[in-house]
C-alpha cells in the first residue's frame, strides 16, 4: 500500500496540542509503519483553514489522485482534509473513487463502500463544520465588540458616505446623500413602494449603489439602513456611530414605522418559504416545485389566511417557461406542511435506524476489545524490556569478575541492545494504536449521540439551521400524483 499523508494546520491551530505539523507527520508515520505501508509523501499546507480546497498541497493532492500516483490518502482526522461536508464527499465520489484511491482517517473509522461508513462519514462531516461554524461565531463576537465602539464594520461604505482611511470613519459624499434625502422623502409623503421610487430614480438617471441599477431591494436597503441616522448596527443591535447622519434619527424611526405597518401584513399571514426548495422535484413530469403561497379571500378574515402548497413548473404558468418539463402535467398542488412533516419524519427514522445504530455500537465494542489485546502486549513488551534490562546488567557484571571474555561481552550486548530498540519502538507503536482506538472510540459515541438526539436537535433548531440540515443530508425529494413522497438521502 502507498500512502500519501495529508496534513493541515490553520493559523489559530498551530498553537493547539497535538495538532501542530510535526505531531500530525509522526502520527501518520507510525500508522503507515504499523500497517507495512510505504508512504509516498507528505502534502503540508501550513496556515490553511479548512474552509475551502484552494490550498496548495491540497490541490496538490488531488492532481497526483486523479493520476494514481498512490493507492489511499491518509489524514490524522477527517476535518484536516476540509471542514465543509460538501468538500469531503467531492473528493470521496469526484477524486478518490474515479481514481481508484481509498480513503483512510487515522482517528476516525469508515469504510466508505458501506453505506453506515458513507452516512458516518456525512454526519462526522457535518460536525467539522459545525466546528468551523463556532470559530465563525467567534468572530462576529469580536465584530460585535468593534460594533459597541461605533466603528463601522467593513465592507463598501453605504452609498452617500466614503469612507476616510486616515480618520478611520464614514464621510458624507454630499451629492449622493441629496438623493438618500430625497428617497426617504419620496418614501413617507408619498406613501409609494420601494418599485416605484427605484422606477424613478432611473428615470432621474441617478447611478445606482454600487454601479447597479436602481430595484426594489437597493431602495428598501437604503430606507432600512441605520447607518443613515448615524447608527451602526451590527446583529440586530443598534449603537451609536461615529459618523455624521445622513437623515435625522426621527424621519429615519418615522420611515421603519412605516415599512413595518405594511410588511405586518404579510408577516401575520406567515408568508414563507419552503423547506425544500431547490431539493424537491416533480414524480410524474421531474420538473422543480417551487413554493406557492395561496391567499384565502374567503371567509373574509382578518388577518387573511395564507396556504403554502409546493406546485411543480409545468402546472405553474406564472414560472419562466424553460422550468416546464410537460404542459400536460396535473400532479396537483401539494400542501406544503403534509409534505415537509412526511419528508422529517423519514429523516428521523433514517436517522434512527436500528441496523444502523447496532453497527455503530458493535464497531466501537470491537474496538473496546482490540484495545484489550493491545494493553495486554504492552505489558508483555515491557516486561521482556526490563528482562533484557537486567541481562545486559548481568553480563556486564560477569565481565567485571572476569567471568567473560570482551569478544564475548561485546556480542552479547550487541544482540541485546537489538532487542532492546526493538521492543522499545514495538511499545511506542502499541500505544499509538491504543490511542487511536480510544479517539475513534470517542468518535463513534458522538455520532452516536447526535443520531439519537435528532430530533432535539430538530426541534430546537432555527429555520436556517433546518434547512442546512435538509440540505446536507437529504438529495432529492419526489412526489406523485397520489401523493406518494419519495426521499433520496445524500449520505
Ligand atoms: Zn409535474
Amino acid at each position: 500500500m502507498l500512502a500519501a499523508c495529508y496534513i493541515r494546520v490553520s493559523t489559530d491551530e498551530q498553537a493547539e496540542q497535538g495538532i501542530s505539523i510535526p505531531a500530525q507527520k509522526s502520527r501518520l508515520l507510525s500508522y503507515c509503519q504499523a500497517r507495512g505501508w510505504e508512504v509516498y509523501g507528505f502534502y503540508v499546507d501550513d496556515g490553511y483553514s479548512g474552509k475551502d480546497l484552494d490550498r496548495p498541497a491540497m490541490q496538490r493532492l488531488i492532481e497526483d489522485a486523479a493520476a494514481k500516483k498512490f493507492n489511499t490518502a491518509l489524514v490524522l482526522k477527517l476535518d484536516r482534509l476540509s471542514r465543509r461536508q460538501k468538500d469531503v464527499l467531492y473528493l470521496l465520489e469526484e477524486i478518490f473513487e474515479p481514481g481508484g484511491v481509498g480513503f483512510k482517517s487515522v482517528t476516525e473509522s469508515f469504510d466508505t463502500t458501506t453505506p453506515f461508513g458513507k452516512a458516518a462519514l456525512g454526519m462526522m462531516a457535518v460536525f467539522a463544520q459545525l466546528e468551523r461554524e463556532t470559530i465563525v461565531e467567534r468572530v462576529r463576537m469580536a465584530k460585535n465588540e468593534s460594533a459597541r465602539q461605533g466603528r463601522f464594520m467593513g465592507g463598501p461604505a453605504p452609498f452617500g458616505y466614503r469612507y476616510n482611511f486616515g480618520a478611520k470613519k464614514l464621510e458624507i459624499d454630499e451629492i449622493q446623500a441629496q438623493e438618500i434625502r430625497w428617497i426617504y422623502d419620496r418614501y413617507l409623503s408619498g406613501k409609494l413602494g420601494y418599485g416605484y421610487i427605484a422606477g424613478e430614480l432611473e428615470r432621474k438617471g441617478v447611478p445606482g449603489p454600487t454601479d447597479e441599477r436602481w430595484n426594489k431591494t437597493s431602495v428598501r436597503k437604503i430606507l432600512t439602513n441605520p447607518a443613515y441616522a448615524g447608527l451602526v448596527n451590527h446583529k440586530g443591535s443598534v449603537y451609536q456611530g461615529k459618523h455624521e447622519a445622513i437623515i435625522s434619527p426621527e424621519k429615519w424611526r418615522e420611515v421603519q414605522v412605516l415599512i413595518k405597518s405594511k410588511g405586518a401584513v404579510r408577516a401575520a399571514a406567515g408568508v414563507h418559504t419552503g423547506l425544500l426548495s431547490g431539493i424537491i422535484w416533480c414524480g410524474e413530469c421531474g420538473a422543480r416545485m417551487r413554493v406557492k403561497n395561496v391567499w384565502q379571500n374567503y371567509p373574509r378574515l382578518s388577518p387573511k389566511k395564507v396556504t403554502k402548497y409546493y406546485v411543480c413548473y409545468s402546472q405553474d404558468k406564472t414560472g419562466s417557461s424553460h422550468m416546464v418539463r410537460d404542459p400536460d402535467c396535473r400532479c396537483g398542488y401539494k400542501h406544503a406542511d403534509e409534505i415537509e412533516n412526511e419528508v422529517i419524519q423519514q429523516l428521523y427514522i433514517y436517522s434512527y435506524d436500528k441496523v444502523l445504530l447496532r453497527q455503530a455500537v458493535n464497531e466501537s465494542l470491537a474496538a473496546a476489545g482490540d484495545k484489550r489485546s493491545f494493553i495486554r502486549g504492552i505489558n508483555q513488551a515491557r516486561k521482556d524490556f526490563n528482562s533484557v534490562e537486567k541481562k545486559l546488567e548481568k553480563w556486564c557484571d560477569a565481565f567485571e569478575k572476569g567471568a567473560l571474555e570482551p569478544d564475548e561481552l561485546v556480542e552479547r550486548v550487541k544482540e541485546l541492545k537489538e532487542r532492546k530498540a526493538y521492543l522499545h519502538n514495538h511499545i511506542i507503536e502499541m500505544e499509538n494504536r491504543l490511542k487511536e482506538e480510544n479517539e475513534r472510540k470517542i468518535n463513534t459515541e458522538e455520532l452516536l449521540e447526535i443520531l439519537q438526539n435528532f430530533t432535539r436537535i430538530w426541534e430546537n433548531a432555527t429555520a436556517d439551521e433546518r434547512r442546512e440540515i435538509v440540505i446536507n443530508t437529504i438529495k432529492e425529494v419526489r412526489i406523485y400524483t397520489d401523493n406518494r413522497i419519495e426521499v433520496e438521502f445524500n449520505l
